[in-house]
């Protein structure tokens, strides 16, 4: 079985001093789990210092954002090269990058190359927003986010990837309209369809694909008990460490009873 994955997005939040607390309160409830993989994308500035305070038995680290030139005359950016030592992954795509910053499919489709040639492991973030929802675009969508990224890999750098699925529409809405399982899962069963068409069926199955949009510790379990579904991207939960424990621990749970069930 694969390891059950559960990434947590700071966002634009916590400077050094207080992602060093998050990071110290989280090494002392959660417990090593060597069937689960446990990801902290810090903001860019505080990766380097804890990269030195992680426990890298449990964590790893994520980047959530780079440029995708390798060196040059590009005021203000951090490319994937600079990021080589320091992040294990990279979060790619994400909606607010897409929304706020103009990223378009090819800009996506260029991250994703450039983290791969730095040997940093994509995480691409692909969904639907509430209109094209509306609009029943959301395979098109989907279609065409999967498809432009992944365009210029070969299938052993797609079976190395992670692709989150997160419904724009669904981000940070926590008492507000959050996805059913049961749409989920056919949006997982298309991703997988999709990367089977592109580049067969060993990639689609060990790609790793995630579902990411208003995890808390209450809905993980039932997201994570889908078919397909190899772990969660959790954003605002994963600020509070008592929710992102929470988290960790239902994906414990639900990993041993289908280890179980598969015998
Ligand atoms: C995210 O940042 O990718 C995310 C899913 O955020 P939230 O959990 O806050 O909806």
């Amino acid at each position: 079985m694969k390891r059950t994955m559960i990434v947590g997005n700071w966002k634009m939040h916590l400077n050094t001093h207080e992602a060093s607390l998050l990071v110290h309160r989280l090494d002392q409830h959660i417990k090593t789990h060597r069937d689960l993989e446990i990801v902290l994308a810090p903001s860019l500035l505080t990766l380097q210092p804890l990269s030195r305070e992680i426990d890298r038995r449990k964590f790893r680290l994520a980047a959530q954002n780079a440029y995708q030139k390798d060196v040059g005359p590009y005021t203000g950016e951090v490319s994937f090269t600079m990021l080589r030592d320091l992040a294990h992954y990279v979060i790619i795509g994400h909606s607010e990058r897409r929304m706020y910053f103009n990223e378009g499919l090819e800009t996506v489709r260029d991250k994703v190359q450039a983290a791969v040639r730095n040997g940093i492991v994509p995480i691409l973030c692909i969904g639907e927003t509430k209109h094209e929802r509306a609009g029943g675009e959301t395979r098109r969508v989907i279609h065409d986010q999967l498809v432009t990224a992944v365009s210029n890999l070969t299938p052993d750098e797609v079976e190395q990837m992670v692709i989150a699925y997160e419904p724009v529409w669904a981000i940070s809405t926590f008492d507000g309209e959050i996805a059913k399982p049961d749409d989920i899962a056919k949006v997982l069963e298309l991703i997988r369809h999709e990367i089977t068409e592109l580049y067969g069926a060993t990639a689609a199955q060990a790609a790793r694909v995630l579902y990411g949009g208003s995890v808390t510790a209450d809905t993980a379990g039932s997201y994570l008990a889908l078919p397909g579904c190899d772990g969660v991207l959790v954003g605002g939960a994963s600020l509070n460490y008592r929710q992102f424990t929470a988290i960790v621990d239902a994906a414990y749970q639900i990993h041993h009873s289908q280890a179980d069930t598969n015998g």
